[in-house]
């Protein structure tokens, strides 16, 4: 059984004590491939020694997080697609809008997600969409951009069942971690209306790690909570589970 962490910041801070161990714990809980998106170019020096230990398991991106935008955005846009013109990236994000921690900067948060979106409809790479109390302001740049060339994965999703139709719409898949075993996140109650071919897991380590670990640092290991959620949600087992969401990151990443 491979699982596939399509989304996690293991090359943060909150990992420079125990990063190897982590990996290694991750590794053999069956988590076979790492997917880690982008913050801002402070991190990229992390993501490349990240890369660098593990270059057959640990996969880049590039761009600039929704949170991170900021006066500097445009120069920080510059680094982003330098980052991707110089090295072999799978992705273009995290980008979105993210409404909850600061609401200052929603314009240059709109302008760098539609450069971001452009960019990977340009190289044929999946965008990576965070969206936090920003489900109106999201799909509206998302909308205006939709042709045959976008395509992508909607991260972290804790939409509702109509969100998730608008996301697959959009030739999106829906990035399933935490949320989904939590008592009130409300999506194990619709999500197996869906396919699960329309799914891909994630943790987003360090951040909303699943039961029985919420409120704790996340890392990847915890994937097997998540795609066990699923396999109850779906009723079929986790090595289907596995299997299915695996495959579904390859389509998306190509790899
Ligand atoms: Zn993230």
């Amino acid at each position: 059984m491979i699982l596939t962490d399509t989304h996690t910041h293991l090359y943060s801070e909150a990992f420079d004590e125990d990063r190897d161990a982590v990996m290694q714990k991750a590794i053999e809980s069956g988590v076979g491939r790492f997917f880690i998106p982008a913050i801002d170019a402070s991190y990229i020096p992390s993501m490349l020694n990240l890369k660098a230990s593990y270059p057959e398991r640990v996969f880049l991106m590039a761009g600039l997080h929704p949170t991170h935008v900021k006066e500097n955005y445009a120069e920080e846009l510059e680094q982003a697609r330098e980052m991707l013109e110089t090295h072999k990236v799978y992705g273009i994000g995290e980008t979105g809008i993210d409404l909850y921690w600061d609401k200052t900067f929603l314009k240059e948060q709109q302008e760098a997600f539609r450069t971001q979106i452009r960019w990977a409809k340009e190289l044929q790479l999946p965008v990576i969409i965070h969206c936090r109390d920003a489900f109106q302001e999201v799909f509206e740049v998302l909308e205006s951009e939709k042709d045959d060339r976008l395509f992508g994965i909607f991260h972290c999703f804790t939409g509702t069942a109509e969100d998730a139709q608008r996301a697959i719409d959009c030739n999106l898949k829906l990035g399933i971690g935490g949320v989904v075993t939590f008592k009130n996140g409300k999506i194990d109650k619709f999500l197996a209306d869906f396919p699960l071919e329309h799914m891909v897991l994630e943790t987003d380590s360090p951040y909303l790690a699943p039961v029985p670990y919420r409120g704790k640092r996340n890392e990847s290991s915890y994937l097997l909570h998540v795609a066990d959620k699923m396999a109850e949600v779906y009723g079929i087992s986790v090595e289907e589970v596995a299997a299915v969401t695996t495959e579904n990151s390859k389509k998306i990443f190509g790899i």
